[in-house]
């Protein structure tokens, strides 16, 4: 079970059905840390807040469910 932290409070709700609208173009990655499994939301992180282990980017496309 992975704990997930969202950083940043402007992330897009996912919207289901056609197609993705989004209005602004903020746009947010997912980091993994390795060390404590927390998955980090936010536009740009280099280490871990808690461990300060380097943070793995995670594909937002894949962690969506997008897959075109
Ligand atoms: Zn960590």
């Amino acid at each position: 079970m992975q704990i997930i932290k969202q950083i940043q409070t402007a992330v897009t709700d996912q919207l289901p059905g056609n197609g993705i609208n989004r209005q602004d173009s903020i746009e947010t990655t997912l980091y993994a840390c390795p060390k404590c499994s927390t998955t980090y939301i936010a536009s740009e992180m280099d280490r871990c807040p808690e461990c300060q282990a380097t943070l793995d980017v995670v594909p937002s496309g894949a962690e969506l469910g997008i897959t075109e």
